[in-house]
């Protein structure tokens, strides 16, 4: 499991006289579910797309294990980012959804049917892998979103309030199904 550093991280967007984020230090253990917490506009969003590469640094460095990530492409660095709004693929059902990803990595087709079985099992959307995205609730498309991330074993995972869109009681069931994943599956969350 990989250990997650933030060392003086600093962000200034161009248009920005503020920073977005300023000098944020922090260590995230590997295996751990940690949480930002920070009214709106405080930088959340921005910690989290630098860590998933998709945002650099105006200054400070971002490590994982030790080992500073920020020449690495998003790609490179097994950081796998969940938004609020899940970009699924519409015209792929359920199933190819999940396995998009070992399918990019040309994994033995085999091996993807089983880690795609294995994960729809564990968010609890057996029996759908045929349906396509449009003949899901909106907690459902969630769950695929994360079973399609967790699929790829990332180091981290980044999730960007990715349940508030949804009702309170469902909220709740999807913190409890995302509490249990990091138990059964070790993965860092952010
Ligand atoms: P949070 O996720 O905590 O709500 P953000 O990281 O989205 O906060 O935003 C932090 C600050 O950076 C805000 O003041 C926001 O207006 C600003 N910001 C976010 N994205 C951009 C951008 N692309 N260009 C300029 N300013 C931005
Ligand atoms: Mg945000």
């Amino acid at each position: 499991m990989t250990d997650v550093s933030l060392e003086n991280l600093t962000k200034i967007y161009p248009s920005g006289i503020v920073p977005a984020v300023n000098d944020v230090t922090m260590h995230i253990k590997g295996g751990s579910l940690t949480a930002l917490l920070g009214p709106s506009a405080c930088g959340k969003s921005t910690i989290l797309k630098m860590i998933a590469g998709l945002l650099a640094p105006t200054s400070g460095d971002i490590c994982f294990a030790g080992q500073s990530i920020l020449r690495l492409s998003p790609d490179q660095r097994d950081a796998v980012m969940i938004f609020q709004n899940h970009l699924l693929f519409p015209y792929m059902s359920v199933g190819e959804n999940v396995g998009f990803g070992l399918k990019m990595r040309h994994e033995p087709k085999r091996e993807i049917t089983r880690e795609v079985n294995r994960m729809q099992e564990l968010v609890q959307l057996d029996g759908m892998a045929k349906r396509k995205p449009s003949q899901l609730s909106g907690g459902q498309q969630q769950r695929v979103a994360l079973a399609r991330a967790l699929i790829l074993r990332p180091k981290i995972l980044l999730l960007d309030e990715p349940f508030s869109n949804l009702d309170a009681n469902l909220r709740l069931e999807m913190q409890q199904l995302l509490k249990s994943l990091h138990q059964e599956l070790g993965t860092t969350m952010l």
